[in-house]
């Protein structure tokens, strides 16, 4: 009702939890679903004494992700000590990046609705994860919370955008679109159910066309996309709402639940934390020097946006074909197998993006896992392309071919599915129609070529599926004069 009356302006903070082995600042693995408190040392306790010692590895993700997405890796950055109480952060502190950050600057390209508008970022900083606190699922926990330590200490990048989206739909494709790259680059796994990937959203509404920022509200950790389109649509209408009754917005953070698909008060500004950061005296400045650079772009890939360009050239496949397929690396790795081995690019699109995505999607499963070979499917792509069988009898080939993996031409000699393109055994059929459907032949023949395809369906019938239909078609033209 508002909606050309008002313009929501939206940042998102993500926090991303590298892949590494191993926790930022100690040896402690970081297994997910490990027994509680398993995964701890010292350090990761805040024990008095124990020294933190930097991942290597987490720094190498860390700048691998910044440079992926544009942004200026500063050759020195600092971590400091970011205080605040809570039962999951036994050091009294989280260490953090604050005032000098790992990267600034860079940004992503979405695509909402056909438009595509480009979200600038603020900076990528470093961090450890706090642990985790259990109110639920032990007998006492109606008196008692527990701690599960093994969290704490793994590092995560935080990715703090400029408030660029300005509406739900673009918040949440933005977020995506970072899962993806993340995932690609193999520097998180994006695993949001598990807790690797979360999001706070800096939400506030303004009259469209004034430049001055309305008062916002931060929504924090949202783990799904959808979830986090639904908090913005709420927290955007509940602003228009307020500001429609002449109402101002208080500053505040909230929560969103998703059960009742609502965003509630955590806390007011009034209550917000000073977190007294200061430089971290254990360790060093984080130097990140133009070896280092160059040693991770070494291992990049080639990024999804590149990718896509290449597909469309060098396989002459649409533009959304290869948006579809460059969704993950292993998809468009297994669309290249495919279409090199097929000769056929289009045809290796359309299969994968058709049956093979049907058939992962049906059962849950994902292409890393899936049990047909690109040759094995190229294959199959090669005997539609020589007319040695239909694409309708290739569906079914497809589906005995897919969890066997057998070849599609075993199948087809086996099962006696080959085309048949002998005139002799297709004549025979084609007059056996011709006489069994007087009707339509009468109307054909005054001039209602509409059921000119029903004959050709029922000569295809008549072959069951096997007939060359281009061959079908011809020699029933032929037989109506
Ligand atoms: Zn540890």
């Amino acid at each position: 009702m508002n909606d050309r009356k008002y313009e929501a302006v939206i940042g998102l903070e993500i926090h991303a939890q590298l892949r590494t082995r191993t926790k930022i600042f100690c040896g402690c693995r970081t297994d997910f679903g490990a027994p509680p408190n398993s995964q701890v040392c010292p350090v990761c306790l805040g024990l008095p004494g124990a020294l933190p010692v930097l991942n290597g590895r987490a720094v190498d993700y860390a700048v691998k992700a910044a440079l992926a997405l544009g942004c200026r890796v500063q050759p020195e950055s600092v971590f400091a000590r970011k205080n605040y109480f809570y039962p999951d952060l036994p050091k009294g502190y989280q260490i953090s990046q604050y005032e000098r950050p790992l990267a600034l600057g860079g940004g992503l390209d979405i695509t909402v609705d056909g438009v595509t508008s480009r979200v600038a970022l603020t900076r990528i900083h470093m961090e450890e994860d706090a642990g985790k606190s259990l109110h639920e699922g032990f007998v006492d926990s109606d008196r008692r919370s527990y701690v599960d330590y093994n969290r704490s200490s793994v590092p995560l990048i935080e990715i703090v955008s400029e408030p660029d989206m300005r509406s739900a739909a673009e918040g949440a494709e933005f977020f995506s679109r970072l899962r993806d790259i993340l995932v690609w680059l193999e520097v998180s796994d994006g695993n949001m159910e598990e807790g690797s990937l979360r999001c706070d959203a800096n939400v506030s509404v303004r009259l469209a066309g004034e430049s001055t920022l309305g008062t916002k509200a931060e929504v924090k950790n949202v783990n799904s996309f959808r979830y986090l389109e639904k908090a913005l649509e709420y927290e955007i209408d509940r602003h228009i709402d307020i500001l429609e009754r002449g109402g101002r917005v208080p500053q505040e953070t909230r929560l969103w639940d998703s059960a009742s698909g609502r965003t509630h008060s955590m806390r007011s500004k009034e209550e917000a934390h000073d977190y007294r950061y200061f430089p971290e005296p254990d360790l060093p400045p984080l130097v990140v020097d133009t070896s280092r650079i160059a040693r991770v772009l070494a291992t990049m890939p080639e990024l999804p946006e590149a990718r896509c360009r290449r597909l469309v050239e060098q396989y002459a496949i649409p533009a959304y074909d290869a948006g579809v397929l460059t969704q993950s690396a292993a998809l468009a790795d297994y669309f290249e197998a495919t279409a090199r081995a097929a000769g056929n690019g289009k045809a290796a699109s359309n299969w994968i993006m058709g049956e093979v995505l049907r058939t992962l999607n049906e059962r849950g499963e994902t292409i890393d896992h899936v049990p047909l070979a690109p040759e094995t499917l190229a294959g199959l792509i090669a005997l539609i392309d020589t007319g040695t069988i239909s694409s309708s009898i290739a569906k079914d080939v497809f589906g005995k071919m897919y969890d066997s993996g057998r070849s599609a031409e075993a199948i087809v000699t086996a099962e006696g599915l080959a085309q048949i393109g002998d005139e002799d055994v297709l004549v025979a059929i084609v007059r056996d129609v011709v006489g069994t459907h007087a009707d339509a032949v009468a109307q054909y023949r005054a001039g209602k070529h509409q059921t000119f395809g029903f004959l050709v369906g029922q000569v295809m019938k008549g072959s069951a599926g096997k007939a060359n239909p281009k061959l079908a078609s011809d020699l029933l033209k032929r037989e109506l004069g």
